[in-house]
């Protein structure tokens, strides 16, 4: 069994990569039991997705906008 340590490392190599099989398996049970864990991994998920509409809002505005104040 994975300690809590590895399941947060392997959370974030995910967010970057395809995890094998194994490893997947393996951090979805920590999860499971993990209440931890499980808590950490849906604020990085939370996270990543307010930083992507954080950029896609930025590619949105023309870089010739004037300033709001
Ligand atoms: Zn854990």
């Amino acid at each position: 069994m994975m300690n809590c340590k590895q399941a947060v490392r392997l959370m974030s190599d995910e967010m970057d990569r395809d995890l094998p099989g194994g490893e997947r398996f393996a951090l979805r049970l920590h999860t499971l039991i993990c209440t931890g864990c499980r808590n950490y991994r849906q604020q990085l998920s939370f996270l990543r997705q307010a930083c992507q509409q954080q950029v896609a809002a930025n590619d949105a505005t023309p870089p010739s906008a004037p300033p709001a104040a």
